[in-house]
């Protein structure tokens, strides 16, 4: 492994130590050790957070906050456990601002379906970036081709920042909501959201930020961006699949209608007429996923037992590797070049198909996502139907990186 001495420098942090957390890692893939590199799918989850789901079906099962028994009171204590953790993880300033979603896109479908039915005129403007995800697009197409709003994209350049300029002179009394995201899945850049926060407050309208990959890179502050709504999906951040939480504003959550109907959400039903809950209960439908929500709380447990600082540091280190090594790959084109980003490397290489080379990288037990990203209208403003992308995480080693350039260099051989 020939890391370079100034990466040997900086990173201090103890990976061996942490990648002995996650089993999923220590298995063979095609006859080859695994290198997981699709962590902006999805991350791996370490053994505490799969105890703390074995934990609670093995030991706590019940409903919550309607049985008159010991196991209904341990399931309710713990659920709500879960959202005091994840509350103080987000710097939460009340955990009853924390709703239980499936995940990042149902919350923000509960935002356009509740607050957009109920706030969006003919006429307003919802702006979003350029290098969104889908869901942070199609759920405000939807709710503004309903209510004769519209959605328009805030340009984003050549290295796949987005332009404040356009972005400030886009803002007038017409626009009701911003919608961006944190960090990009399909390029890597972080995005200046607590800026972006203050020009939307300026103009009149709300924000709402799309955290989805950037849980798992560093500590989110929603106080310290000051954005109105919060976004998050617990499986990129160690969690469970199937659990996500949306952060609001306590007096926005309250002021907006419910959009599930069902148990829980009501606080009397007669056919004269139905009143709903408090929040954060109005928004909680049914019968929740208290087993993944207990398991999140176990992540950000995980999470705050760790050296973050260290873990931002090795993961920044893993990136400049891996980006020294991409400049010296031939034929190698990056697609997001933002100075302010996290461990994720976009890229395409001439000649050959972004999915060919998955494929082959798999085969060699290297995993990364190749595709669109769930992001098709940036990789049509770079003229691309998709890139491959290695996004790293903590637990990733520079021998993985080198691992993936050995197998992209046999790849090129084998396909060009
Ligand atoms: N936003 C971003 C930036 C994402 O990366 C993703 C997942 N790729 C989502 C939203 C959607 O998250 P989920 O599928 O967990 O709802």
């Amino acid at each position: 492994m020939n890391k370079p001495l100034a990466v040997e420098i900086r990173s201090s942090f103890d990976v061996d130590a942490v990648r002995a957390d996650f089993p999923i890692l220590r298995q063979q893939i095609n006859g080859h050790p695994l290198v997981y590199l699709d962590n902006g799918a999805t991350t791996q989850k370490p053994q505490m957070v799969i105890d703390a789901i074995c934990r609670f079906y093995s030991e706590d099962n019940s409903n919550v906050h309607r049985g008159a028994h010991t196991l209904s009171d341990r399931a309710t204590e713990k659920f709500e456990a879960a959202r005091k953790a994840l509350a103080d993880f987000i710097h939460a300033p009340d955990q009853r601002e924390v709703i239980w979603t499936r995940g990042t896109t149902e919350s923000v479908n509960l935002v356009a379906q509740s607050w957009g039915r109920k706030n969006l005129q003919p006429g307003d403007r919802v702006l979003v970036s350029a290098m969104e995800h889908h869901s942070n697009i199609v759920p405000w197409q939807m709710v503004c081709a309903e209510k004769g709003a519209t959605v328009e994209p805030i340009a984003v350049d050549e290295n796949g920042c987005i332009e404040l300029d356009a972005f400030r002179s886009m803002l007038d009394e017409r626009v009701k909501m911003v919608a961006v995201n944190h960090v990009s899945n399909a390029l890597g850049t972080i995005n200046p959201v607590a800026e972006m926060a203050r020009l939307a407050h300026e103009a009149g309208a709300l924000i709402l930020v799309d955290g989805a990959q950037a849980a798992s890179h560093w500590m989110v502050d929603v106080e310290a961006i000051d954005c109105d709504f919060y976004a998050l999906s617990g499986h990129k951040m160690f969690g469970p699949t199937g659990i996500g939480l949306l952060w609001g504003r306590a007096e926005l959550l309250e002021a907006m209608p419910p959009w599930l109907g069902g148990g829980e959400m009501i606080e009397s039903v007669s056919f004269a007429g139905t009143t709903y809950n408090q929040i954060p209960f109005k928004f909680e439908a049914g019968t929740p996923n208290i087993a993944d929500a207990i398991g999140l709380a176990a992540a950000v447990t995980y999470l705050n037992s760790l050296d973050r600082d260290g873990a931002i540091a090795h993961e920044k280190a893993l990136l400049n590797y891996a980006l020294e090594k991409a400049a010296a790959f031939e034929g190698l084109r990056l697609v997001g070049t933002a100075v302010q980003r996290v461990s994720v490397m976009s890229f395409v290489l001439e000649g050959i198909h972004a999915a060919d080379i998955g494929m082959l990288l798999d085969q060699q037990g290297v995993a990364v996502r190749t595709g669109n990203h769930c992001a098709q209208p940036i990789m049509d403003q770079f003229g691309l139907d998709g890139t491959v992308r290695a996004s790293f995480s903590f637990y990733n080693t520079f021998e993985d990186v080198d691992r993936l350039f050995a197998a992209l260099e046999k790849a090129r051989e084998f396909l060009l």
